[in-house]
């Protein structure tokens, strides 16, 4: 154990330096736009931001933004550096920010009323997840980060100009999620077979009741077997690295968003149709892994369509009733 939470401090202080290199990279950016303002070339963005409120020159402004930044991480860094250190430092930072809010709110009893199980997990249980999340995380998934560049870069991923347009970034996105979630689906099926479940899945499992965090809690042959739905969709496209960063913001936000055991008013599931969340998900948790269903990770469609959402259904329909 003690060398566990000698590596989780190695991350740490390694996170901790990334970011505040990563500071410092944002106050050169700063210093850029400061030298582009005085050589008069910013006016494009005050005309966009205050002349006209107009949602197409926003985007334009934020386009101008985007340009900046990447101008500024090519005179800074080498693709391999931004595509897999970089990656990495972009997933840590969105995945422990969106998972650990959850922690403090079951801790403290915020909000309870809207938490889908009764049952709350220990400090202990809470801290062994997050320990091994950090072993984890530095050695399995940063050198599947690694091989997948590879991959990525074959199939023509770039990161330089010029950037991809919203029409491709969105079209590309959303085959992704479209990929992600058939590929997983019979990943997670397969997962639920008698010996793979005893000998792999039931590590993820072994929070009936997931917070935030436990989403990529899991035996490291599920994060590899399953790692492959993620990133299914940028090898076959081999995307720009800014919709790359994109979708593993969103990704890694929706997957969080599926354990985090609490459903809001606002949750993305009362609004976006066919998107399954956290209690379609809390409800795979919390039963029998023969009886389980709800195999899908983000949308309700194929769980429907194979009929492995019918216990769920029916609760659904017993609770409305
Ligand atoms: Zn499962
Ligand atoms: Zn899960």
């Amino acid at each position: 154990m003690d060398s566990l939470v000698e590596s989780g401090w190695q991350v740490y202080t390694m996170l901790l330096s990334k970011c505040a290199y990563a500071c410092i990279c944002l106050v050169r950016l700063i210093l850029v736009c400061g030298v582009v303002h005085r050589i008069g070339l910013l006016w494009p963005l005050r005309a966009c931001c205050f002349r006209s409120g107009s949602i197409s020159n926003i985007i334009t402004a934020l386009e101008f933004l985007l340009e900046a930044l990447v101008y500024v991480w090519h005179m800074n860094f080498v693709d391999f550096q931004l595509a897999c250190i970089g990656s990495f430092i972009v997933h840590e930072t969105v995945f422990f920010l969106s998972g650990l809010p959850y922690i403090f709110l079951e801790r403290t009893g915020l909000l309870s009323t809207y938490k889908i199980q009764t049952k709350h997990n220990t400090p202990e249980a809470q801290g062994k997840c997050i320990a091994w999340l950090l072993f984890y995380h530095s050695c399995v998934n940063f050198p599947l980060m690694l091989f997948s560049y590879r991959v990525f870069k074959f199939m023509g991923m770039r990161s330089s100009f010029p950037l991809p347009s919203w029409k491709v970034v969105s079209a590309q996105i959303l085959f992704f999620f479209i990929i992600e979630d058939f590929v997983f689906y019979w990943g997670h099926r397969i997962l639920h077979t008698k010996w793979l479940y005893k000998n792999v899945h039931s590590v993820h499992h072994e929070y009936a009741t997931p917070f935030g965090l436990t989403s990529e809690y899991a035996h490291p042959a599920e994060i590899l077997f399953l790692g492959f739905a993620t990133f299914i969709g940028p090898a076959l496209t081999g995307p720009h690295l800014i919709t790359l960063w994109l979708w593993l913001v969103l990704r890694v936000i929706e997957t969080v968003e599926a354990h985090c055991g609490y459903h809001f008013p606002w949750s993305p599931s009362n609004f976006l149709p066919l998107y399954g969340g956290a209690d379609f998900h809390d409800y795979h948790h919390r039963l029998l892994y023969t009886k389980s269903g709800n195999y899908s990770s983000t949308f309700v469609y194929m769980d429907w369509i194979f009929g492995t959402d019918k216990g769920y259904r029916k609760l659904k329909a017993l609770k409305e009733t």
